[in-house]
């Protein structure tokens, strides 16, 4: 039996995961070792993921929400701690701080990156802030350097969520690198997918440690320590852990992955700029580009849609869908949803983020597209942009 392959001819799709037969076979070759747990295809995993990271440790884990569940614990924030995080965001940033019983206080961004900066995170800092979580949004890095002038000074961690980072650059070197510890995503959603998944990485040693034992119960000697010795020691749980952990069978498609990296960002990157140039000139229609501090993997190639164009965003995306282009709604609101719209923002407003929720789109991008595709997706936008 076979899975048909997703999308219809004639349709574009906003997203799809470059797998290939270079991922089952990996699989299957797990499957023959008779191991499918967290074992040495993780670590191996782990220390692939580490070294292209340029970062000292990295801890696989069962996703990016629960790596940055650890990712506090290990930093030790808990009750009483204002942790500040985006607004702008998908809900997980916000969700984060609330699992350690902390109190998440919402930042703007800025419009141009749809990052926090040291800015908008100085105008939420409240007495209690312990930590703050900068996300790499849809792949834009964020600049780093003048949040950790400000949060270095006064004790507060920075976390940086880099779930759309992969493969992204700031000043040179891999996004995460310089955060206290970040976290990553593999959902399929995201640029590198290993189903579900994700990893946490740090230059910390102690804080690996913990984090490793965290995953797996607090358990002092791991399962597969355990497995591979005939007399097993017995083993001690120092705290109270979780069961985070990847398995093997992921890892081996994260391996896998991990090497399609540089041409998965190089063709996004391509068609990132196909987009720009295609855009160029199209009035009300306002497009991203690289920052002057890094390069992004345009994970998600978003647009603005501002006052003068004669259609709004939810006027867009209907007539995109029309011509089956399938594009999505912006970066959410975290303050705009029940789970957290009583939560402090410091003396910060969230104009900006308001503005971009509700006025940007994220077109379609993904490898299986080409030139023609993209083509198809700028004429409508532009055709639109003509009518009265
Ligand atoms: C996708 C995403 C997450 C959640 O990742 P999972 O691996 O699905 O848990 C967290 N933060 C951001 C910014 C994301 O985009």
């Amino acid at each position: 039996m076979s899975v048909r392959a997703v999308g219809t001819p004639g349709r574009i799709d906003v997203m799809r995961p470059w797998l290939g037969t270079e991922e089952a076979e990996a699989v299957a070759d797990v499957i023959a070792s008779g191991w499918v747990a967290q074992g040495p295809r993780v670590a191996a995993f782990e220390h692939a993921f580490a070294a292209r990271m340029a970062v000292g440790h990295a801890v696989a884990t069962s996703s990016c929400t629960t790596a940055l569940h650890l990712a506090l614990v290990v930093a030790g924030i808990g009750r009483g701690d204002d942790v500040v995080v985006p607004s702008f965001s998908f809900i997980a940033t916000a969700n984060a701080p609330v699992y350690v019983g902390a109190r998440p206080v919402f930042a703007d961004v800025e419009g141009d990156t749809g990052n926090v900066s040291a800015a908008t995170i100085a105008a939420a800092l409240t007495p209690a802030t312990r930590a703050v979580i900068v996300v790499d949004q849809g792949g834009m890095p964020v600049d780093l350097a003048p949040i950790r002038a400000l949060c270095d000074p006064r004790g507060i961690a920075v976390i940086e969520d880099a779930a759309c980072g992969v493969g992204s650059e700031y000043r040179g070197a891999p996004v995460g690198a310089g955060a206290d510890v970040a976290v990553w995503s593999f959902h399929p959603r995201k640029l590198l997918t290993t189903g579900e998944g994700g990893m946490l990485t740090t230059s910390n040693a102690e804080w690996a440690d913990r984090a490793r034992r965290l995953r797996e119960h607090a358990m002092s000697v791991s399962a597969a320590d355990r497995h591979a010795s005939l007399l097993a020691p017995p083993e001690e749980y120092g705290e109270v852990g979780f069961n985070y952990r990847m398995t093997d069978l992921q890892a081996a498609i994260g391996l896998v992955q991990l090497g399609r990296l540089g041409a998965i960002v190089g063709r996004r990157r391509e068609f990132a700029a196909r987009y720009a140039s295609g855009l160029a000139g199209v009035g009300g229609i306002r497009v991203i580009g690289d920052p002057p501090h890094g390069r992004s993997n345009f994970q998600s190639y978003w647009i603005e849609v501002l006052a003068e164009y004669p259609l709004d965003r939810e006027g867009l995306l209907a007539r995109l869908a029309e011509a089956g282009v399938s594009a999505r709604r912006g970066i959410m609101a975290s303050h705009r949803q029940p789970a957290h719209r009583s939560r402090d923002t410091g003396s910060a407003t969230l104009a900006t983020t308001d503005r971009l929720t509700t006025g940007t789109l994220i077109l379609p991008l993904h490898h299986a597209l080409d030139g023609d595709d993209l083509d198809r997706v700028v004429d409508v936008i532009r055709t639109a942009a003509s009518e009265t």
